[in-house]
């Protein structure tokens, strides 16, 4: 079963997230296996993508947003695009568009950065957003100070809580064809009856980047986890191996409805808002090209298909006076 365990390191600004998906993440792959047009994600995309799906499960965990939290990967190597999409209540979804061969042991870079143009993505998209209102996107090149291109999925992230919240983390990410897991530690902002307010809490939140002891030493104990153990171990002895000398306060874990699970937001109304955006013009030429408009989700599969009355009435609902296409952009 898919599960997120969180937990404190009593009397330490410290806390933790352990992501173990399961039943969550072999769905993903499965849908896609049996996609005819696209067939199995080959081994490292499969890797790659599932390490993102924990990734995002655990940022979306670490904060408290009433929102979808977007993990993206814009590559510019036979990787295209890469999503992990988790929503607040867990409920995830992924796809990746491959075009071109993919080496058997191929790197990050090779699949997503061969010219350093790869970028990644992180979007909170808020639930209740109005009309017009952009959702947050943060986006952090994949390679680092000296533009030497970064390996490691998790580097790539830890820059971004960094650089966007000011916040040591550390994150362990691992995935195969049966589990995706990940385990991230993180460095709290001080917080309590020291704090004389705004300024100076974040003037002291920003001297102890990197220097905090405790959080070092949790750190590096974080580090030692080995890609075989997250995916082998049980979250049990995950925790009592790296952590054994330190004192957690655990909470209830995450799991079953109250935990992460497939679920794709994919809708026959929403497809009908994109035919919409296409404009008559568009829907009509694919109708007298195809017979039909067909649109297959990427993330579950699922096929939505329209014909000539449906449009119809697709653009009838729309308004009497449907717009050109050349004013819907
Ligand atoms: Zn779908």
């Amino acid at each position: 079963m898919s599960e997120i365990h969180k937990f404190l390191f009593d009397g330490l600004p410290v806390r933790g997230v352990l992501v173990r998906l399961t039943d969550a993440w072999t769905e993903i792959l499965q849908r896609r296996a049996s996609a005819g047009k696209t067939g199995a994600y080959p081994e490292p995309v499969l890797n790659l993508l599932g390490e993102m799906v924990a990734a995002a499960t655990l940022m979306q965990a670490n904060i408290k947003f009433n929102g979808a939290l977007i993990l993206q990967i814009f590559g510019d190597g036979p990787v295209k695009l890469a999503v992990a999409e988790v929503q607040p209540d867990f409920g995830l979804r992924a796809t990746a568009t491959v075009i071109g061969d993919i080496a058997p042991q191929a790197s990050l870079s090779e699949l997503v950065n061969v010219g350093n143009e790869g970028k990644c993505a992180i979007t909170l998209d808020p639930r209740s957003r109005l009309p017009g209102q952009q959702p947050y996107q943060g986006v952090v090149p994949l390679f680092g100070d000296q533009r030497e291109k970064i390996e490691d999925l998790s580097k790539v992230l830890e820059h971004y809580m960094l650089q966007s919240e000011q916040l040591d983390t550390t994150l362990v990410l691992a995935a195969d064809d049966k589990v995706a897991a990940g385990l991230l530690i993180q460095r709290l902002p001080m917080q309590g009856a020291g704090n004389l307010g705004g300024s100076a809490a974040t003037q002291h939140n920003e001297d102890q980047i990197g220097v905090n002891e405790d959080y070092q030493r949790i750190a590096i104990l974080a580090s030692s986890l080995k890609r075989e153990e997250l995916l082998t171990l049980d979250v049990e002895t995950i925790l009592r191996r790296l952590f054994w000398e330190e004192a957690l306060t655990r909470f209830e874990p995450l799991a079953g409805d109250a935990g992460p699970r497939f679920a794709c937001s994919c809708s026959r109304e929403r497809v009908s808002r994109m035919i919409l955006g296409l404009g008559q013009d568009e829907a009509q030429s694919i109708l007298a090209e195809r017979g039909e408009v067909e649109v297959g989700c990427e993330f579950c599969g699922a096929q939505y298909r329209f014909d000539a009355i449906d449009v119809a009435q697709i653009f009838r609902k729309a308004g009497d006076v449907p717009p050109a296409s050349s004013e819907v952009q």
